[in-house]
């Protein structure tokens, strides 16, 4: 055989390599030269010469020189391997050094090792290469700490160690050795028992600028140590923790030029490690870790290395920060609701999924994953393509014919053109179904929930909140409604200003007076009708007090509002500032200023004054914490302890020009748009009072960080995030609102949609609002039918007008996705006008809209449940007519127009997006999910419609907003019980979607670089209607035709095409979300590259050197007379 080798390579060099190899792997990127180093040639020749006899006919060249290293003898044969196998390596990639693992390679070092280091005195002239090669192998092997253990080289290491500390080079080969061997918990544990850690730390002195590499070698093998629990605790209990805070400081501060970079991170690395366990963590905040910490950030400059090492030391003051509990009793939401025939007060549904649903991003709207996790692809044909049966029994459909008025509606007003307006829009809501749970169950529940000391609202007539408790006591209102008043002509009424006995009275006066002064300036919105709404709106509290900004109005503001840049390290900054609040306590104030469950909570002249107990307001309790600085905690959805996303909340009492910084801290998203532009909302009474009634993108400095803070108790899922942003409010004595997105409530639905009855043309708009059934509170959810009234009642007309195919548009199944709502505000409005695409829409199509599928959850400031604690768009299979009535219903109406055969030609649930920029649909598609999963099933003979891709293309080309290349049509098995999924397969809608609109803005398209206001989300809502007409089927459709060429061109976004955004989830943050990871590494910093440099060493062994010339020269370098040299 080495015969055979030997001839090969003196005709093909390249065939060494692949001898070594045993034939099995050949590295294509090296060329032969690389290959064919002379003293590769020469000791295989040599070797070949000397052992042809060896037995090993069937082994690879590298199996001989492996198991030749093991039973060699003499110094001479085992250096010449050890420099072959090391020359051979270190040409190569990292797959040679895997090949030789597979081969044997870390146990044939080993043995060699304890062959040689196990004599009286050991050969160093072998031992130190021996060693050296070690590391670069074990370090690629994970299990090199086992085969360690298994030849009993670790202690046999440990003990070399110990008998060379005064030799650097040795030691320092050594501790990488041991180093690497730590790898295995349990192999770091055992060197822990022998004392190894005591061995290693007293390596590491304080600052000297000598033997470098061996201290940096001895803080890193420490390091590998502190990777178990065992360790930990054992250098806890031995004061370690206080000696390397206390050699840090010395290095740190000692090393003015950073020089000793290296070590400084070093040590941090190991004091990172220390802090993966409570232990470690509370060692280093007691011993004054956190001080010397931030201290020493404060003085890193920001050269090369400081910025390296202040990025890793903020990273472990933020680990080591003390866990502290929100400030809750209970971490469930103030709201609880008892079911409809539950016995229990506060039912436990959302406790057992607090576990699972730690890591598990389970939203319709956020699917980060779904291109990655095929695992999740439905791939079961049947279940992709075969109807299951229906829910329920055929007969209990007939109760949803009232729904479609249109069908039965005689339209005997068309003759009497003139008095038609009662009839073909009508007056008021019907209440159509039955609800499921009698009228007593609901009583009965409705008197049971939490609101004890609430009274229902039924009746009166609701406030904004500066009346009564706001407008007396607090001057601001008081002054503006003065200012204003000043503005009136002099005679007009001013004299009952200061009548506080007349206070209802002067409120209504002052009502009217403001609606005089101010009001009635917004397309499609009444106060008065908000207000006559909101008195009916049922709530789990009782709300009397209207926001105002819900029932003045908003108008978008005039200009663009551009993405918030982000300055560098702001995160940072505002860390600091969080860390402070453990130094320097000095002007902490830490008192809670407003408790949403307990209203005498007195309130300090000069802080900031919070509420939220109106529709749709989210905030359970603000804390002072400095003179300007405010934690606020949400609330979580209503029995349940999470969901806290939403917030809407009224602040007052503010100066001007003062920077406020907010935190909101138990947030639960892992990331959020807030980290890349986005910026919450602001609307000011005041600004609204002089004629800008607006919400507005507000706040600096924005950012989204994991916080230290912990659930007040027991909770599993205690990992919290910090929404910062610093708000600098512009007027004195001003009422201000905040929220995550602009409101849309309940009650502004209802006002909507009465104001829009009045204003459609009953002649050509056939409008009706009906009730598609109650909720669990006692609201009615509106169903709300548009469509052309025919143009005569000849039976030609009228059998026009009842073939027109259906569209079923949903909404707002989340209740913090208000995004939604607006959307829907633009469809419907759109709907309802004039237009000549929309006349055309309503005359091919009847439009059936369900605006609000949780009205619930928006009245009661929820972020994505109904009362029940459950994700209304998770209950799709087998909704529960008594707990989730509203989505029975839908589902129940879907199936009804199903079986008489008008299965809707589209079905669209509009939701919000938190995490992506931009608008998108999903869909749903047999071909394409069974493509995505790699599923081995045969899709040629598969037949499908591909149809469901249409309307995302003509948005492409319509809607500025929106992004096709976002959009899928995989079915995942998470998301069988949504709305898309069902009403797709089990009523058979092929066009069924979810479109999901940005909280944030637009990376592509006119809209790049904005944030969304509401009138490009309204916008939206129109351009989805207008996408539709290209689905009719009607047979003008040359008309329609005509029509979608007019969008075109009044839109001027005739060539709009999205960009390439193919990666439609955020790059990572620019700064550190997490501080969970380990220490971030120093560049260019590798074990490689200081193995190599103890190997080029000149320092100490004379003779060492004398007989190993320059290692490093040698490998590098094909022209090798030296390695000859040292053969011959
Ligand atoms: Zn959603």
């Amino acid at each position: 055989m080495w015969v055979y080798v030997g001839k090969r390579m003196t005709e093909c060099p390249v065939c060494v390599w692949r001898c070594v190899h045993g034939g099995e792997e050949s590295d294509s990127s090296q060329t032969p030269a690389d290959l064919c180093s002379p003293s590769v040639l020469l000791l295989l020749s040599e070797r070949g010469r000397s052992r042809m006899s060896a037995p090993l006919s069937s082994s690879s060249g590298l199996e001989v020189l492996l198991s030749t290293l093991q039973s060699a003898g003499d110094v001479e044969s085992t250096l010449n391997i050890i420099n072959v196998l090391d020359e051979l390596l270190s040409a190569g990639t990292d797959r040679r050094i895997l090949y030789m693992i597979r081969k044997g390679g870390s146990e044939a070092l080993l043995s060699a090792l304890v062959n040689t280091g196990r004599s009286f005195t050991p050969n160093y002239s072998v031992l130190l290469p021996l060693l050296h090669l070690l590391v670069k192998v074990g370090h690629r092997d994970r299990r090199i700490g086992v085969k360690a253990e298994d030849a009993g080289a670790v202690l046999l290491t440990l003990s070399l160690l110990r008998h060379n500390i005064s030799n650097p080079r040795r030691a320092a080969a050594c501790l990488w050795v041991l180093q690497v061997f730590s790898s295995s918990v349990s192999t770091a544990n055992l060197i822990g028992e022998n004392h190894g850690l005591d061995v290693i730390y007293r390596l590491i002195p304080p600052y000297t600028s000598k033997h470098l590499h061996t201290i940096k070698a001895a803080i890193t093998a420490f390091a590998a140590l502190l990777s178990t629990k065992a360790n930990v605790s054992a250098a806890v209990s031995k004061g370690y923790v206080s000696g390397l805070l206390q050699l840090y400081e010395d290095w740190f501060m000692t090393d003015c030029q950073h020089e000793a970079t290296v070590i400084c991170h070093a040590l941090l690395r190991c004091l990172h490690q220390v802090s993966h366990s409570t232990a470690g963590r509370q060692a280093v905040f007691s011993q004054g870790g956190l001080r010397l910490l931030y201290q020493s950030t404060q003085t890193c400059a920001l050269s090369k290395g400081g910025e390296c090492l202040l990025e890793a030391a903020v990273q472990l003051m933020r680990k080591c920060l003390p866990k502290t509990p929100l400030p809750l009793t209970s971490d469930r939401s103030v709201y609880t609701f008892a079911l409809p025939g539950g016995s229990h007060d506060t039912p436990e549904i959302n406790m057992a999924p607090d576990e699972s649903s730690e890591d598990e991003e389970d939203e319709e709207d956020e699917e980060p994953d779904s291109r990655d996790d095929d695992d999740d692809l439905e791939t079961d044909l049947n279940k992709l393509r075969l109807r299951p049966d229906p829910d329920r029994p055929k007969e209990l459909l007939v109760q949803y014919s009232q729904l479609c008025p249109e069908l039965s509606h005689d339209f005997q007003d068309l003759d009497l053109s003139s008095e038609s307006g009662d009839s073909s829009s009508s007056s008021d809501e019907e209440l159509v179904l039955p609800a499921h749970s009698s009228r007593r169950d609901r009583r009965r529940s409705r008197d049971q929930s939490s609101a004890g000391s609430h009274s229902e609202t039924d009746g009166q007539t609701p406030d904004f909140h500066s009346h009564r408790n706001f407008l007396s006591n607090s001057p601001s209102f008081r002054s503006i409604v003065k200012e204003t008043r000043e503005d009136a002509p002099p005679g007009d009424g001013g004299s009952d200003q200061e009548e506080e006995g007349a206070e209802d009275s002067a409120h209504s006066t002052m009502i009217d007076r403001l609606l005089e002064r101010h009001g009635a300036c917004i397309p499609h919105h009444d106060p008065r009708l908000y207000l006559s709404a909101a008195s009916k709106t049922r709530s789990i509290p009782g709300f009397s007090i209207l926001a105002f900004p819900d029932f003045w109005g908003h108008l978008p503001p005039t200009g663009h509002e551009a993405m918030a840049p982000r300055g560098p390290h702001i995160q940072r900054l505002k860390v600091f500032q969080d860390i402070r609040r453990f130094l320097n306590t000095d002007d902490i104030i830490n008192q809670v200023v407003f408790d949403l469950e307990d209203s005498s909570v007195p309130c300090p002249s000069d802080s900031l004054r919070f509420y939220s107990k109106f529709e749709s307001g989210n905030l359970r309790k603000a804390v002072q914490v400095r003179r300007n600085e405010y934690d606020l905690i949400l609330n979580a959805d209503t029995n349940c302890s999470q969901h806290t996303q939403w917030f809407y909340f009224e602040v007052s009492n503010m100066q001007p020009v003062v920077p406020y910084r907010f935190n909101v801290i138990n947030c639960e998203k892992t990331n959020s748009q807030f980290n890349y532009g986005m910026q919450p909302v602001l609307y000011s009474v005041r600004a609204a009072l002089e004629g800008r009634p607006q919400w507005v993108r507000t706040g600096d400095d924005v950012c989204y960080y994991r916080n230290h803070f912990c659930s007040s108790r027991g909770r599993r899922t205690s990992t919290f995030y910090t929404l910062t942003f610093t708000v600098t409010f512009k007027h004195h004595e001003d009422v201000c609102y905040i929220a995550y997105h602009y409101p849309y409530t309940y009650s502004t639905l209802k006002a909507h949609l009465k104001q829009l009855q009045r204003c459609v043309d009953p002649s050509s708009v056939f409008f009706r609002q009906q009730v598609l059934c109650e909720t669990l509170k006692g609201n009615s959810c509106p169903l709300v039918t548009i469509t052309a009234c025919p143009s005569s009642r000849s039976w030609r007309d009228l059998h026009q007008l009842r073939n027109r195919p259906c569209i079923v548009l949903t909404a707002r199944v989340h209740p913090g996705e208000s995004n939604a709502s607006w959307v829907m505000k633009g469809s419907l409005e759109f709907l309802c006008s004039s237009d000549p695409v929309a006349q055309s829409l309503r005359e091919a199509f009847i439009f059936k809209i369900i605006p609000m599928l949780n009205p619930d959850g928006v009245i009661n400031g929820m972020s994505r449940c109904d009362l029940i604690g459950e994700d209304l768009n998770r209950q799709w299979c087998k909704p529960d007519p008594s707990l989730c009535p509203t989505i029975y219903h839908t589902k129940g109406f879907l199936y009804y127009l199903n079986s008489i055969g008008r299965t809707p030609q589209v079905f669209c649930d509009y939701h919000g997006h938190s995490r992506k920029k931009n608008v998108f649909l999903y869909g749903c598609s047999v071909k394409e999910t069974l493509w995505q999963s790699g599923s081995a099933v045969d899709t040629v003979g598969l037949k499908e419609d591909p149809g469901y891709r249409t309307i995302p293309k003509t948005l492409d080309r319509i809607a500025p907003a929106f992004s096709f290349n976002s959009c899928n049509y995989l079915v995942e098995k998470s998301r069988s019980s949504t709305a898309r999924v069902v009403v797709w397969r089990e009523i058979g809608v092929l066009r069924s979607y979810t479109m999901e609109s940005t909280y944030n803005g637009c990376d592509q398209g006119i809209h790049k670089g904005l944030q969304t206001g509401s009138r490009e989300l309204q916008e939206m809502g129109m351009k989805f209607c207008q996408s539709l007409l290209s689905v009719t089927k009607d047979s003008r459709a040359l008309y329609n035709k005509k029509l979608i060429h007019h969008i075109d061109l009044d839109d001027n976004v005739l060539d709009h095409k999205s960009h390439n955004c193919f990666e439609d989830d955020e790059p990572p943050c620019v700064e550190e979300i997490e501080f969970s990871a380990d220490c971030p590494p120093l560049h260019g910093d590798d074990l490689d590259s200081d193995v190599d440099r103890n190997m080029a060493g000149a320092e100490e062994d004379e003779e060492e050197d004398f007989l190993f010339p320059n290692r490093t020269r040698q490998s590098s370098t094909c022209n090798g007379t030296a390695s000859g040299q040292i053969l011959s």
